[in-house]
């Protein structure tokens, strides 16, 4: 056992915590808990805790069901939710093989390999998530639209309102559980909040995104309300965005930063927002994974449904934020294209591998939109190289499974999973009678 494990040990007796749960997450994004005793601790670290993975989406066939739960000493924090007495701690996990290699199935670990692959340039992946969802009065699963619990709009300061009661309750767990939040605010829709976490290297994000998730719809109960990170929940106001910033950093130093370059941004950073334009519709799958996430990507409101990137301009996939003065370091790109849906390890993954590519091949930046490019014409967009991202989740897998760049980031298991699933998801949704063509039609044919 290493120090960072007895410390735990010790800590678990110190705090008298009884059951710690450990943590992983299922290929659609959904995160997995099985609690253990403290005494099985030490035999989790050093082996990890057997389950059978092909009762989880995606991890195993049945064939090869025994997988191992192997838990991460690096995120251990006690769940204050769960009270401080017979206390409650999380860990992460790698899912190992029973041969104890790394699952090829497990998303921890495609992010890992692209992480790594990185690594071989020298390069480490921050990520800086702004997360929007929306706060309804109670859950409601019978097909009609929610109730929202205000009607307040984007950074309105409501007396009394519930929201602020809620965000300073969810940023309160969050920042004992070592998730440092920056911004937080109402954002445009009815219920709808945005929490901005500080920037971390983007495997800690990608547990902190599931971290967060959890803590949200934890304190909405606590509250009496339903959280919900649905990406398009209702028709009349704005989808909850994942907008994403990320940075590549070469030891402590920023190498999207060159001082004097047009908005401070290093030919490195410029040949990675090449490369994510060039993958942007074949990673829309994964970025963009629901039905529902092509009711954002295409109901405006400042989400984008065009491929293309612009400096400071909300109407683009790809924003180069307002560059500050002295703050060098933080010259960073915004992918805007994520909802609050994925499952944030392949999503980064991808992201980072397609800017990666970028990087790799010396791709040229193409020129950026200045405009709205909703408000131009089909004929304009394509006369400036701007296509479309996937119109619908049929269209995305589509061009997935013609992609053999994410096929080799994903893995061919991983790949091939995904693409069955989500074949599976359009096929039922298509064959769906909707109270959109009942309305419309009954009462015409
Ligand atoms: N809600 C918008 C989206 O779905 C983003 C609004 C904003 O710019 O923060 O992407
Ligand atoms: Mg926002
Ligand atoms: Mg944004």
């Amino acid at each position: 056992m290493d120090r960072q494990q007895e410390f735990i040990l010790r800590s678990i007796e110190e705090r008298d915590i009884r059951f710690i749960r450990l943590w992983f997450t299922d290929i659609l994004g959904s995160l997995k808990s099985v609690s253990i005793a403290p005494a099985e601790l030490e035999g989790a670290f050093a082996e990890g805790i057997g389950f059978d993975g092909s009762a989880i989406e995606g991890l195993a066939r049945v064939h090869e069901a025994d997988m191992l739960a192997k838990p991460d000493p690096s995120t251990f924090q006690v769940l204050p939710w769960r009270g401080e007495s017979h206390g409650t701690a999380r860990m992460f996990c790698d899912i190992l093989t029973p041969g104890s290699e790394p699952a090829m199935m497990d998303p921890r670990n495609v992010l890992k390999r692209s992480l790594n692959k990185a690594a071989e340039h020298g390069l480490s992946f921050y990520t800086h998530p702004e997360i929007e969802f929306y706060l309804f009065k109670e859950p409601n699963s019978d097909g009609v639209e929610p109730e929202p619990v205000d009607q307040a709009g984007y950074f309105d300061h409501v007396p009394r309102g519930t929201t602020h009661d809620f965000r300073r309750a969810a940023i309160g767990v969050l920042e004992s559980m070592g998730i440092s939040v920056e911004f937080s605010h109402h954002e445009a829709g009815p219920g709808q909040n945005e929490i901005d976490l500080r920037y971390a290297d983007a495997l800690t994000m990608a547990d902190n995104v599931m971290t967060f998730r959890t803590v949200v719809k934890e304190v909405a109960l606590e509250q009496g309300l339903f959280a919900s990170f649905m990406p398009k929940p209702l028709n009349e106001h704005p989808g909850s965005g994942m907008h994403t910033h990320v940075s590549l950093f070469e030891g402590d130093q920023n190498a999207f930063h060159e001082a004097g370059a047009e908005y401070q941004l290093s030919k490195i950073g410029r040949q990675f927002i090449a490369g994510l334009l060039t993958h942007a519709a074949e990673i829309t799958a994964v970025t963009n994974q629901w039905v529902n996430s092509y009711k954002r990507i295409w109901g405006g409101a400042e989400a984008p449904a065009y491929v293309c990137w612009g400096h400071n301009n909300r109407s683009a996939l790809i924003r180069v934020p307002m560059y500050k003065p002295g703050k060098g370091q933080s010259t960073r790109i915004e992918y805007r294209g994520l909802d609050s849906a994925c499952n944030p390890y392949l999503a980064y993954a991808l992201m980072l591998s397609a800017g990666m590519r970028g990087i790799e091949q010396g791709l040229e930046l193409p020129e950026g939109a200045d405009d709205n490019v909703w408000s131009l014409t089909e004929a304009e967009r394509r006369a400036m190289g701007i296509t479309r991202l996937p119109e619908n989740l049929d269209r995305a897998i589509s061009i997935m499974e013609d992609s053999e760049f994410v096929a080799e980031t994903l893995g061919e298991g991983v790949f091939d999973f995904f693409l069955r699933n989500k074949r599976a998801e359009w096929a039922e949704y298509r064959s769906q009678v909707t109270p959109f063509e009942l309305k419309r039609y009954l009462p015409l044919l």
